[in-house]
């Protein structure tokens, strides 16, 4: 099979028929082979019984997954690749915001010029708001930064891999923002971008306030730390942990010093108990050796973790 469409939804009844009608319509038009799998995220509307009915109508080409609840983007993109048959896999989202037009060309750049991912780019934005375009313009800036991979637009839900890709990375929590990152961490760094047209909601509304900010900031240190010290925590914690209390009882000793070249001089000098300096290297000593030992547990909780020995293999000669 050539394609594997991946549309995350939660509630988006209206959309649903229009966009199967449309991804029909392209494929059909390219002849690929393909399957969509919808994966209804704890829709509370009607979506899945219009599921339902155009599996009844194409059974061959419809999958679906439904969710007892709503678990969230990322849950659903982790069911679906893991359904995903195809050789080339494309997300979209349900929304009828991302054009089933563009897949042909990414399939393309995906075959011919070897590309494992490419991320869709809304370069023209119709979300209407500022409030969205502004913020998410800084955080791809960040996330450019970050990751070192430079895409306009990670957070885009149209993309599409090559299939070894969603086979071997992992997404959680709210990590869909950060798929190119999870994939170039597995050893797929042939990542582009294509610019997508994007269409502004014509049914419902947005299902992610501006919380996602926050959120997506958070998670993006997240990944960088999990990345650079995920398998050696104690490189993060012991070196830090360690700096800070040699620093502070390095202080202390000065601070000890210097009151006995004092007293050694007759000048009158207050007492160590009195002086700030020594209680703010206290502290710096104390919050030192609890990193340290941070270390220590995190250590353990990274050597008892069960994937620590997984490691992406390309090709293996026995
Ligand atoms: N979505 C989902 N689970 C959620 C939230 C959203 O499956 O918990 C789907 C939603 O139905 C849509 C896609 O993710 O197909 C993108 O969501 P939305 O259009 O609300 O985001 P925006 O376009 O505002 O970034
Ligand atoms: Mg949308």
């Amino acid at each position: 099979m050539d394609l594997s469409i991946i549309v995350p939804l939660l509630n988006e009844e209206e959309s649903i028929p229009e966009l199967y009608a449309w991804i029909t319509r392209v494929m059909t038009e390219n002849s690929f082979s393909y399957e969509v799998i919808f994966v209804d995220d704890g829709s509370t509307d009607s979506s899945w019984n219009v599921i339902e009915k155009l599996k009844s109508d194409a059974p061959e080409t419809v999958k679906g997954i439904k969710f007892r609840r709503n678990y969230g983007k990322s849950p659903a993109l982790f069911c679906g690749f893991r359904m995903a048959q195809g050789d080339i896999v494309v997300t979209m989202d349900a929304d009828l915001q991302d054009s089933p037009e563009e897949v042909p060309e990414m399939v393309r750049m995906i075959r011919e010029d070897g590309y494992d991912l490419v991320s869709g780019w809304k370069k023209k934005r119709y979300d209407g708001k500022l409030s969205k375009n502004i913020p998410s313009k800084i955080y791809n800036w960040t996330a450019r930064k970050v990751t070192g991979i430079h895409l306009h637009d990670m957070n885009c839900g149209l993309k599409a891999y090559r299939s070894e890709v969603v086979k071997n990375i992992e997404v959680y929590g709210e990590m869909h923002r950060y798929i190119p990152f999870l994939a170039k961490n597995a050893g797929f760094s042939k990542i582009g971008e294509k610019v997508v047209h994007h269409q502004a909601r014509k049914f419902g509304k947005s299902k992610f306030g501006l919380d996602r900010f926050v959120n997506g900031y958070l998670d993006l240190l997240s990944l960088w730390f999990l990345n650079k010290f995920g398998k050696q925590p104690m490189h993060f914690f012991g070196l830090w942990g360690s700096l800070m209390f040699i620093i502070c009882f390095i202080a202390i000793i000065i601070i000890g010093i210097s009151k006995l070249v004092a007293l050694s001089h007759g000048v009158p000098a207050r007492l160590i108990a009195d002086n700030p300096y020594f209680y703010i290297a206290l502290t710096g000593m104390i919050m030192g050796t609890l990193m340290f030992l941070t270390g220590f547990v995190a250590e353990l909780v990274s050597r008892s973790s069960q994937n620590r020995n997984d490691y992406k293999i390309e090709k293996e000669l026995v």
